[in-house]
């Protein structure tokens, strides 16, 4: 029997880099995978992909900043599988390049409707479910940005803070539910989010690079890699945990 054999998984964010990852793992090793992201066009052919991998898959339209929206694709999902054991968060966007006293009205209040209240409806939304069912498990994605400085990203650093915050403190709620909530925070992983910012000037890169004691960044599968974990009964005794995923880079 496969690990996840018989569990059902909510992957927000899975149409690119650690959702997608993340929900391709997950399905591997035997859950049925909801992948919820803004557009069907890059998440039916990861569906695809999946099911041609022997996996089971549905891909869900949803914006995690509109709470109808997020309503909506949580009830498809129960109406679906009557279910949910597994809530990744992970859809999320990117930092600006701006100090702090230059971020913008628009971009603080996108980064925060996205990274901190997406997070925020889609807990909200599974928790009464997991009480019912007597237990799940929910992990965030988090960042480095969300437990010390990320200068220039101000934004983005508040709000991975707010779902640190968010994690610990629902942990704590709901342990006694059997619910299980930690949250990941990756160094620079290797995606598309980063992609840009990593082309665009080479020498910051190089530095930042060097910055990391395994002297690489990271890749999306090492980060689907600790989130499969954490959502195993292997870490049936972690919760309100914030796990880094950074070739030591806070070590
Ligand atoms: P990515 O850009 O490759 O993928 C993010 C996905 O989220 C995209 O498919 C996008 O369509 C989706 N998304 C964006 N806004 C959404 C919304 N409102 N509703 C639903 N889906 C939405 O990014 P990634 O690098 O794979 O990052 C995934 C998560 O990991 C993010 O929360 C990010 O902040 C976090 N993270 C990434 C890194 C990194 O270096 N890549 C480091 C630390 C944390």
């Amino acid at each position: 029997m496969k690990e996840f054999e018989g569990k059902v998984a909510i992957i927000t964010g899975a149409a690119s880099g650690i959702g997608k990852a993340t929900a391709a793992l997950l399905a591997k090793k035997g859950a049925k995978v909801i992948l919820a992201d803004l557009s069907a066009e890059k998440g039916d052919p990861i569906v695809e992909d999946i099911k041609a991998a022997g996996g089971e898959a549905r891909f869900i339209a949803c914006d995690v900043a509109e709470l109808a929206s997020v309503n909506s694709m949580i009830e498809s999902c129960l109406e679906e599988y009557g279910q949910i054991d597994i809530l990744v968060n992970n859809a999320g966007i990117g930092g600006d390049s701006a100090f702090f006293d230059q971020i913008s009205d628009e971009h603080w209040n996108r980064v925060i409707a996205v990274n901190q209240t997406g997070v925020f409806y889609c807990m909200r939304a599974v928790l009464p479910h997991m009480k019912s069912q007597k237990g799940g498990v929910i992990v965030n994605l988090a960042s480095l940005a969300g437990i010390g400085s990320a200068p220039r990203m101000g934004a983005y650093a508040a709000s991975k803070h707010a779902v640190v915050g968010m994690t610990k403190t629902a942990a704590a709620e709901y342990a006694k539910y059997n619910i299980r909530i930690n949250a990941v925070c990756p160094t620079v992983i290797r995606t598309p989010m980063t992609k840009g910012f990593l082309q665009a000037d080479e020498a910051m890169s190089e530095f930042m690079r060097q910055s990391i004691p395994m002297k690489r960044f990271g890749e999306a599968s090492e980060v689907a890699q600790t989130i499969c974990w954490l959502s195993s009964p292997g870490a049936s005794f972690v919760t309100g945990e914030t796990v880094r995923v950074d070739g030591g880079h806070r070590a």
